[in-house]
């Protein structure tokens, strides 16, 4: 595609890494077809191309974002389909994040529109804040039919009352059981650990029982993709310096091998540290390091090797990919291969690549299209007819869960469960009590 920047719009680092990757697009169309929006829509600006396009034009003229612009870029998930369907090999992910950026920094959006975007921002990177909003959810339910629709959809996913903190979810060291195999951080994240704390606990059981010492570090926390694809830009950057300072003292004093990371989401946001801080001298080489480091928990389990299943044996589990999974990390088999290999029955979903319509806090600000793709996904898992659906990021797990009686677990606890540990809390009915023996 060819481009028409100055040379002044060119000494931005944005802007040069834009036009890069504007440069590769080809207008070939591909991406369409992969789109879930575009599935949705059918609108062209609704597409990656259309929006690629919009972004393009928005930033080459340097103006103010337009309302066309800010509804068509506020529909786009950020699922990253486009990229893994790409033939060209366009960054979609840094385009539309500096067009988010371009948005945030020069359209003045609708007072109710600001509040709640800056209340996310705000509350849910911080676990107590967040628990304390879920208890006045919890408050607020019964009068969610008169609530506008995207206050409904937020009292919708809530939990019926937040879990309790987790002992787990301090700072703190849990030896490996046995010889120590690895040394690891773990992040322990934020949203997560106040909707189902259930998460961090198996998957440091099931580190520890295989060997590895797991780290919670003092001082790390939110990842900061959450304020990152709100276009905020600054307490993204500080929750990531705040992660890469704890780790690396970490990483200096008893060594680590590994980064892990249990919620795809947050996965994709470490391993793009190293880009997001390229231009902070003081940070550039460590935000690499540790981008470096980062693993999803499925990845280094699946390297090294999960042991004898003892429970859960020939249940069937619909594996749903998060989009930050599949497309944001490009990580496909390793979660099926360990399901697999821990004694269940695994079943892809048909349209596997299309989001569920979670996508950080894309479900409580576009609650119509997210509905939809929900509906969709649940139609889809439904058609393989599993016992358990399994996904490796929360935001899918919770939104999947508003709308279906299945068990959705985490993959984690399931390969906990099987390998040694209790049943998972969601499935303490007699029908998975009976094959946990
Ligand atoms: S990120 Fe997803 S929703 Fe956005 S343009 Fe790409 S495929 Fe479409
Ligand atoms: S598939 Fe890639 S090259 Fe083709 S239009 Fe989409 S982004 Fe451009």
């Amino acid at each position: 595609m060819q481009t028409n920047f100055s040379l002044a719009q060119l000494a931005d680092s944005d802007t040069a890494e834009s036009e890069k990757i504007l440069r590769k697009c080809v207008h070939c169309g591909f991406c369409t077809a992969t789109c879930p929006t575009f599935v949705l829509l059918g609108d062209e600006l609704d597409s990656p191309r259309g929006r690629i396009y919009l972004i393009k034009e928005m930033l080459e003229q340097a103006k103010p974002a337009t309302a066309t612009v800010v509804k068509h870029i506020d529909r786009c998930l950020s699922c990253l389909s486009c990229m893994t369907t790409c033939p060209s090999g366009v960054n979609y992910m840094h385009l539309v994040d500096h067009g988010r950026r371009h948005i945030e920094a020069t359209w003045r959006r609708p007072w109710a529109d600001r509040w709640l975007r800056q209340l996310l921002a705000v509350v849910l990177p911080r676990p107590q804040l967040f628990r304390a909003m879920l208890l006045l959810a919890a408050l607020a339910r019964p009068l969610g039919p008169l609530l506008p629709a995207r206050l409904r959809a937020m009292l919708a996913m809530a939990p019926v009352l937040p879990a309790a903190r987790s002992p787990v979810d301090r700072p703190q060291v849990f030896p490996a059981i046995g010889a120590r195999r690895r040394r690891v951080a773990l992040l322990s994240g934020c949203v997560q650990t106040a909707l189902l704390p259930s998460i961090n606990e198996a998957t440091i059981r099931l580190l520890t029982r295989h060997g590895v010492e797991v780290v919670v570090a003092e001082g790390s926390g939110c990842c900061g993709a959450l304020t990152h694809h709100l276009g905020k830009e600054a307490p993204a950057l500080a929750s990531a310096r705040a992660n890469i300072a704890a780790w690396l003292a970490e990483a200096e004093g008893e060594g680590l091998d590994a980064i892990l990371v249990n919620a795809s989401g947050c996965g994709t946001q470490l391993k793009d540290y190293g880009f997001l801080l390229r231009d902070d001298p003081a940070w550039a080489a460590k935000a690499a390091r540790v981008a470096g480091l980062s693993r999803d928990i499925t990845e280094f389990m699946a390297e090294l090797g999960l042991a004898r299943p003892v429970a859960g044996s020939g249940l069937t589990v619909a594996y749903h990919s998060a989009c930050s999974m599949q497309h944001g990390q490009q990580i496909k088999t390793p979660p099926k291969t360990l399901l697999a290999a821990a004694g269940f029955v695994v079943r892809d979903v048909p349209e596997g690549h299309l989001c569920c319509g979670s996508a950080g806090t894309y479900n409580l600000l576009q609650p119509e299209i997210a509905a939809r793709l929900r509906d969709r996904k649940l139609a889809n898992i439904a058609t393989v007819a599993p016992d358990l659906v399994a996904a490796g990021n929360i935001g899918c797990i919770t939104q999947l869960a508003s709308g279906s009686s299945l068990p959705i677990l985490h993959t984690v606890e399931l390969l906990d469960w099987a390998t040694g540990g209790p049943l998972p809390p969601i499935l303490r009915d007699a029908r998975f009590a009976r094959a946990s023996g």
